[in-house]
């Protein structure tokens, strides 16, 4: 811990369970060092803050810029504070079909990393892949060949941490692209302001879209429901295709330590619910930025009906860098990956849940750190926020504690090598979520039929 009586932000971030373990603080300051709790979660062990500029790094500290301020304002277009600023939206997909099938949505990440990487524009890419080290099965590392890349694809709900791979940017002069969620993006556009040399090496930044990050516990959760338990883990796709199923239902293959393959739809498995949010982390409660609106170049899943039924994967495109905007231009011409236009409203669509979990859910929790004076990351403040009734509150508070709860009823289930223990919290509380959407769907059914009646009131007056 710190020896000085004021605390840094990132302290304050850490004491009130707002750190989403991106290690940007550590990859500054020696005295902090990433750990990788029981819980499944990475955290910042603070011996002595030797740097104040970790404050300038976090995602989740009040001081230094942001998202807002981070954002390309040459941009010619922004929409309703929702996708911040961008040049084009597009959906579309790689139309190498192996490619596309080895990828989570379209393929357009690894596309486009691939595309930099040829050209010359980037010789090193910073990305999530699988982990050879005990007990991570995926971690951030830095990737120099067209098969290391391809190697890299995929979707992992899994925690990370950018320390190591920041400490091998210093040390490695090289062009280098980043992939990351919204927060970590930031987290290294951050970083790019305070160090020069960091900033000249940072060529592009590329984002996918995120929902929330999940504690190590998802996956393990889900493979043991397959019949493998936590330490007999070996891989994990959690973006498995199904050919005959819609894009979203999706599956997940799980590879055990006797390479023996189990697989299911994620739909069949308790806790997947990503509305429910078990082992979502609480930084994500905090967090506003959907899109990842400083990068680049942001990635989602296109699961809007007229994508949905192709199972191979679409992806969701926003550009707002002018190089990368020529790229996808050229690979449409070229037959390499195809585009088409998208309205930022059918964007916003596909993300509607995320909008509402993260604009309106975090101006109602920001609320109750601000009526008790406690410290919270302060968040941007956005237009057209109604204020909540009280059941949809009620239904925000119910999600927030069952995913915090999640993380304890899953450390318990391990210890006691009990599977039930967990699965047994999820069925609970899904029936309990359950009787808490019909209320509110009584409850705005009511409030039409209220509002009708007044109406004709008024009329016949
Ligand atoms: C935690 C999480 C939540 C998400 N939530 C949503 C959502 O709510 N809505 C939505 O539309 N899309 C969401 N996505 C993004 C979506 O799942 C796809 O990753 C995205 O559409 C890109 O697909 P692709 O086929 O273009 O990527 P691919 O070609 O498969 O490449 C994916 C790239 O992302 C990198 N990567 C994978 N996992 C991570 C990670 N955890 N952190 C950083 N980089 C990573 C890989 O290394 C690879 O370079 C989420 C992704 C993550 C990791
Ligand atoms: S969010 Fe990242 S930078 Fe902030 S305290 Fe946590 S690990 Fe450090
Ligand atoms: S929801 Fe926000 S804080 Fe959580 S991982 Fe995604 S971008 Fe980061």
């Amino acid at each position: 811990m710190s020896t000085s009586l004021i605390k840094t932000d990132v302290e304050k971030v850490v004491d009130g369970g707002f750190c989403v373990g991106c290690g940007g603080c550590a990859a500054i300051d020696s005295g902090i060092n990433m750990r990788f709790m029981d819980s499944g979660v990475y955290q910042p062990i603070i011996e002595k803050v030797t740097n104040p500029k970790i404050d300038e790094v976090c995602p989740f500290s009040n001081k230094g810029p942001n998202e807002d301020a981070l954002a390309n304002p040459s941009m010619d277009k922004t929409d309703e504070d929702k996708l911040g600023t961008y040049l084009s939206l597009k959906a579309g997909y790689d139309l190498d079909e192996s490619a596309r099938l080895h990828s989570s949505s379209g393929g357009g990440a690894s596309w486009i990393l691939k595309q930099l990487f040829e050209r010359g524009l980037i010789n090193k890419v910073i990305h999530v892949t699988e982990s050879d080290e005990e007990g991570k099965l995926f971690k951030y590392s830095v990737s120099k060949s067209i098969d290391e890349i391809n190697q890299g694809a995929k979707t992992r709900y899994y925690p990370i941490e950018l320390s190591e791979v920041i400490e091998f940017v210093k040390n490695n002069d090289a062009n280098y692209a980043f992939v990351g969620v919204p927060c970590f993006v930031k987290a290294v556009k951050r970083l790019a302001v305070i160090d020069e040399d960091f900033s000249r090496k940072l060529k592009f930044t590329i984002s996918i879209f995120c929902g929330h990050l999940k504690s190590a516990a998802f996956g393990e959760s889900l493979a043991w429901q397959l019949g493998v338990s936590p330490i007999k883990i070996k891989k994990i796709d959690f973006r498995h295709k199904i050919l005959s199923a819609p894009a979203n239902n999706y599956g997940i293959k799980v590879t055990d330590r006797e390479s023996e393959i189990h697989i299911s739809p994620m739909n069949e498995l308790l806790g997947k619910d990503w509305g429910m949010g078990a082992f979502r982390l609480k930084a994500c409660d905090f967090c506003d930025d959907i899109v990842g609106e400083v990068a680049d170049v942001s990635f989602g899943d296109a699961w809007l009906d007229k994508y949905r039924a192709d199972s191979k994967g679409t992806n969701l495109i926003i550009i707002r860098n002018e190089i990368i905007e020529d790229i996808f231009q050229k690979g449409l011409q070229e037959k390499s990956f195809y585009t088409e236009e998208i309205s930022s409203k059918e964007v916003v669509k596909s993300q509607d849940a995320s909008f509402r979990h993260r604009r309106h859910g975090v101006k109602h929790r920001t609320k109750q750190y601000e009526k008790s004076s406690t410290w919270h990351p302060i968040k941007r403040k956005f237009s057209g926020i109604d204020n909540p009734n009280f059941l949809t509150k009620l239904n925000w508070n119910f999600r927030a504690n069952y995913s915090q709860q999640s993380h304890e009823y899953f450390l318990k289930a391990k210890t006691k090598s009990s599977l039930d223990v967990y699965t047994n919290f999820v069925k609970t509380n899904t029936a309990k979520a359950q009787r808490i959407q019909k209320l509110i769907s009584h409850y705005s059914r009511l409030g039409r039929l209220i509002r009708k009646l007044l109406l004709k009131q008024n009329k016949s007056r």
